[in-house]
């Protein structure tokens, strides 16, 4: 029986792993996660009122529920174990990591209070525990820069109110923080043509069906040609105007140019394509420019991936998700993709008598390290939902310390 270790147990590991077993029923699969909790992306990345959308994590549930498969949550590849040692207890090592570090625009003033990126803004909302709120308050005006999906959950999470959040797993402390915000205005710039927003219609339409805000369009001349974003964008500058508290606008063309302010952000400046500068007031500014992955141990990335071959890095070691093809394409997009890899890794890989899982944990044992298992994951999983009340679907643990108190609250109580 072959060995895998699958680093990273976002949407890309899980599918990997589900792959894998599609193909070989009784493959051993370790995953590996540095939080003490699974489902990256969807736990941390997945907007918290789009819960259809996180519900694929049921899917990973039975992937983790199988008798092979073992989750070591808390523990960091190149803190608690190197990757060359992965690589000696396993046959095949995955490396599923995400890319978990904001893209730059490397423009002026991207260190101001108030200039955050979405990696870090939506990773807060989430609830994640190595993230606090922005740094600012009295938010009126909000930028929102980029024109892709990112952009779109951002600035709907601005935009509602408490009421349209309800239901949502928003923790107290971020509703706390949005709805103390005196916000009017939100901008989404792009610093293309309307004909070149990387939104999906579907999300772009979503923000015309909110209570507390209504998208606006200033320059309707600007959504020139015709696809079904552009239509959607008409169908906003056409629609008659409501009375609502806050306004989204839409502006393209855009390109940044720098963050103004002196102790905080003040306002966003950007150039037309007439190379005209112009100035938007903004206490927040929000950059959804897409993500880079970060080393892994010794493994290191180019161009924001691991370089690859088809999923393969090198000798029996692979990468799959973003971290493999960059931040694009949607959740189902991993699933197409790890049915291909588990095939290659399937037929590359041959059972070489290594200890894996037994092996991992002797070693992690040997340096005192403390992991989360299946069983710790699903006690955090049950405190989250006992604890929810009726405002929202799940109360997430948002600190480490708290969730390693409830996951290993077993093992305290046998000491
Ligand atoms: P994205 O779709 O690639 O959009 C990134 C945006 O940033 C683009 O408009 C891009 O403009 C712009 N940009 C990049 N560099 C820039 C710069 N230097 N200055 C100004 N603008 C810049 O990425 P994303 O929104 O981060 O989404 C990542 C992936 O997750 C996408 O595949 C997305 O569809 C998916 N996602 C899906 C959902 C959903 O289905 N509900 C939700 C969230 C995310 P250019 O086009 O000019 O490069």
């Amino acid at each position: 029986m072959t060995s895998t270790a699958i680093i990273g147990s976002g949407p890309a590991g899980c599918y990997v792993a589900d792959q894998l077993l599609r193909l070989v029923p009784d493959a051993s699969i370790d995953i590996l996660e540095k939080l003490p909790v699974p489902f990256g992306l969807i736990r941390y990345g997945v907007a918290p009122d789009h819960q259809s959308t996180k519900a694929v994590s049921r899917v990973f549930e039975r992937v983790l529920a199988r008798d092979t498969v073992r989750f070591f949550g808390n523990i960091e590849v190149g803190r608690d174990v190197r990757l060359a040692e992965l690589l000696e207890l396993y046959d095949a090592v995955v490396l599923a990591t995400g890319s978990p570090r904001d893209r730059r625009l490397g423009i002026p003033g991207e260190g101001l209070p108030g200039v955050i990126g979405s990696g870090s803004f939506v990773n807060w909302y989430n609830g994640h525990p190595h993230v606090s709120a922005p740094a600012v308050n009295n938010v009126k005006s909000a930028v929102v820069i980029g024109n892709g999906n990112v952009a779109i959950d951002v600035a709907r999470i601005l935009a509602k109110g408490p009421a349209e959040l309800a239901g949502s797993d928003l923790s107290p402390e971020v509703l706390s923080w949005l709805s103390s915000q005196p916000l009017t205005t939100i901008h989404i710039v792009g610093r293309r043509a309307a004909l070149d927003a990387k939104f999906t219609d579907h999300e772009l339409a979503e923000l015309g069906t909110l209570q507390r805000a209504q998208p606006i369009i200033n320059d309707p001349a600007s959504l020139t040609g015709d696809n079904a974003v552009v239509k959607t964008l008409r169908s906003f500058a056409e629609a008659a105007g409501r009375d609502t508290p806050v306004t989204i606008e839409f502006h393209f063309n855009r390109v940044p140019v720098a963050f103004l302010g002196g102790q905080q952000l003040r306002a966003v400046e950007f150039r037309n394509p007439a190379g005209a500068i112009t100035e938007i007031p903004a206490q927040l500014a929000v950059t959804c420019i897409g993500y880079e992955t970060t080393a892994c141990c010794t493994a290191a990335p180019a161009k924001g991936v691991f370089a690859n071959e088809e999923g393969k890095v090198g000798e029996r070691l692979y990468v799959a998700g973003w971290a493999r093809r960059g931040p694009s394409g949607t959740i189902p997009t991993n699933r197409v993709e790890a049915q291909q890899l588990a095939q290659k890794i399937t037929r590359e890989i041959a059972d070489g008598q290594r200890s894996g899982g037994e092996g991992l944990r002797r070693l992690l044992e040997e340096r005192g390290r403390c992991w989360v298992d299946y069983a710790g994951w699903r006690r955090i999983d049950a405190a989250e939902l006992s604890t929810a009340g009726a405002e929202r679907c799940r109360q997430k643990i948002c600190s480490l310390e708290q969730m390693l108190e409830v996951a290993l609250s077993d093992q305290l109580e046998s000491v």
